[in-house]
């Protein structure tokens, strides 16, 4: 094992996770982001989507984030997002259903449809089903 470190994700409403991990990768604007144990000091901006990371038992474990911020500073990596869910605790229906309505209103490209809103609310929703899913 390379070692741990250790990943706190936090969202407005509450420190959602707190524990050791061996491994880290992050959603960002062009790509993915890994971290391990002993990463240079960082902070970098979050894109929607599927955060995952490997346990101290390496078990691949997946989080849906809807964007936000992670810092990263002596072997303690801290992600700010607005939402953050793990696989285990998302309702797919929802998911699904918020997933169809996405594409309803940017389908039918009605003139008082917010773009930017619709197509954010999208990929909250791929996220949380690939989250889920992704076993
Ligand atoms: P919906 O239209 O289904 O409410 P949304 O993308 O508008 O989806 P958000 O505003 O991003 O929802 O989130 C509101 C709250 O609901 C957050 O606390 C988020 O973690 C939670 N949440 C949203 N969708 C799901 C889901 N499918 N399963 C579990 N929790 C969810």
């Amino acid at each position: 094992m390379a070692g741990t470190f250790t990943l706190e994700v936090v969202t407005p409403e509450e420190l959602l996770f707190k524990d050791e991990v061996q491994f880290l990768v992050v959603p960002e604007t062009y790509g993915e982001l890994g971290v391990l144990r002993n990463h240079a000091p960082m902070i970098a901006a979050l894109d929607v989507g599927v955060l995952r990371y490997t346990d101290v038992d390496g078990r691949i474990k997946r989080m849906a984030i809807s964007g936000g911020f992670m810092e990263v500073m002596n072997n303690e990596a801290r992600v700010l997002a607005e939402t953050a869910e793990p696989g285990d605790d998302i309702d797919v229906l929802r998911a699904k259903a918020a997933k169809e309505r996405a594409e309803a209103r940017l389908a039918a490209k009605a003139e008082d449809t917010n773009l930017a809103r619709a197509e954010a609310a999208l990929q909250r929703a791929i996220a949380r089903i690939q989250a889920a899913e992704m076993k």
